[in-house]
């Protein structure tokens, strides 16, 4: 076994990159950091016909912003084609893989007749005993063939995962299994650990959903002679009530997250949480607090649960624990590539603002929602808010006053504002409060928001004077019989 840890992720561009997989590349990557390793990513791309550029794209960019860089790669495995094809003669000439020329109808037929039976599907090695003149001679005839490793048929196959302890399994049940197809191209066991010992890996460290496939791998490194890693299986991910991960509870692809406005930092405080713990009372850790304290010792075998609603908490966390500096620029590229034209707002007003919505927002979509009523004069009024503070009896009147009292102010600053609607509140014998929210309604649409001198002075007097006429217009109009 290598020494240096050499640790890869090896995704199959056939998709985005989901919520497991990213699980699984943040794994590999924490470990390999805090052994000082070298993290390689392969492209498993062997499956021509279900990968695409654009899968390969958004996995690319899902690790960068994620900030899980690579060291080494990427390497794609459909560039490596003879380092297979080298190993698939060997295991031929050694006489532990055989030519199948069965036809797909005779393995359907297989197939079928172990399920009618409840069995698993088991080949049953009708070409492994034909004589090499037979190979020759239905080659020579064009007949197409697979190749098939020739699994023993006795003992056991054994291996030590780290999380998952000791794996048996008996050689019999595993089945001659395919290494290449049809049309030549080498299949993912044979690829990976070809890859695996040419790449010198040190541990391969993938999901759960893998477990079954290793068994077949450790007897392709036995018959090739290769020296055989660590194995790391972790958990599966399950939905709060225990069904796989779905879409059915919100975003679960990397791009998604991004896309709702969820934050790299807390995505991956989130996601190194789905099956590992520190002292179960810790939650929130830095990048390199992670590194520092991650280790597949404290990996559970259990599955994880991806609970959205945490994520959505922690991401909160983020939002008001990062530098602010640091969400006001991810606001506004995240503004931009909703479409927002950012130069045109005069930056500083820009940078306020988003200031004082980042601790009422989860996420910066949410945040952006929240600008709405201070970048657009098209408000969208709350229909609960407008029923509770701007149709009551007293309302028209009092944003009648507040309208004339700001509109007469010759100074607009966060204290001549909050004496002149104090003394309204006064004059008028109300409280302060029955002043306040129904201009807080009149002037965002709603009844929630930044504190209400906060949003008068970062609308402007203008913009305040008309947002009271438009909501004395609404009451006009809406109490009209
Ligand atoms: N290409 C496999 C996948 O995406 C990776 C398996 C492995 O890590 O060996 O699931």
């Amino acid at each position: 076994m290598p020494s240096e840890v050499r640790i890869r992720f090896a995704p199959s561009p056939t998709g985005a990159l989901h919520v497991g997989g990213a699980r699984t590349a943040l794994f590999n990557w924490l470990f390999t950091r805090k052994n000082h390793g070298k993290f390689l990513l392969r492209i498993e791309d062997t499956d021509v016909k279900r990968s695409t550029r654009a899968s390969l794209e958004q996995i690319l960019d899902s690790l960068q912003w994620l900030g899980l860089q690579w060291d080494e790669g990427p390497f794609f495995q459909s560039e490596r084609k003879a380092h297979y094809e080298e190993a698939i003669g060997q295991l031929l000439h050694t006489g532990n893989a055989y030519k199948c020329f069965c036809s797909p109808k005779r393995l359907n037929e297989l197939r079928a007749r172990a399920k009618a039976m409840s069995a698993p599907f088991i080949y049953d090695r009708m070409c492994a005993t034909l004589s090499d003149a037979e190979v020759q001679r239905r080659e020579a005839q064009g007949e197409r063939c697979t190749i098939r490793f020739h699994v023993p048929l006795s003992g056991e196959t054994i291996f030590d995962d780290v999380i998952f302890g000791p794996v048996r399994v008996e050689n019999k049940l595993i089945g001659d299994f395919v290494i290449a197809r049809s049309d030549g191209l080498a299949t993912y066991n044979l690829c990976a650990v070809v890859d695996d010992n040419l790449m010198s890996i040190s541990h391969v460290i993938r999901g759960e959903d893998h477990l079954s496939n290793t068994s077949k791998q450790i007897l392709l490194y036995h018959a090739l002679r290769y020296p055989v890693p660590k194995f790391v299986h972790l958990p599966l991910i399950l939905e709060p009530d225990k069904a796989p991960l779905s879409k059915r509870h919100g975003a679960t692809d990397v791009l998604q997250l991004r896309e709702e406005g969820f934050l790299p930092e807390a995505v991956v405080n989130f996601l190194a949480l789905l099956g590992w713990a520190y002292n179960g009372a810790t939650e929130v850790f830095s990048l390199d607090e992670l590194i520092s304290k991650f280790s597949l010792k404290a990996v559970s075998k259990a599955a994880a649960v991806f609970d959205a609603t945490k994520l959505l908490w922690m991401n909160g966390l983020y939002m008001r624990s990062l530098p602010q500096k640091v969400v006001i620029d991810r606001a506004k590229a995240f503004m931009a590539g909703a479409g927002y034209d950012i130069p045109q707002y005069d930056s500083k007003w820009l940078d306020g603002i988003i200031t004082l919505e980042i601790e009422r927002s989860k996420t910066l979509k949410e945040l952006a929602a929240h600008l709405e009523f201070f970048l657009s004069d098209q408000l969208r009024y709350d229909e609960t808010a407008v029923e509770k503070f701007l149709l009551r009896e007293e309302s028209q009147e009092i944003i009648g006053h507040v309208r004339n009292r700001l509109a007469s102010l010759e100074q607009f600053d966060i204290k001549t504002l909050e004496q002149a609607l104090r003394s309204l509140a006064e004059e008028l014998n109300l409280k302060f409060g029955q002043v306040v929210h129904p201009t807080r309604v009149a002037l965002t649409g709603s009844s929630a928001s930044p504190g209400i001198f906060d949003v008068i002075t970062n609308l402007g007097q203008s913009r305040v004077v008309a947002r009271l006429d438009s909501a004395l217009e609404l009451i006009r109009q809406r109490r009209q019989p």
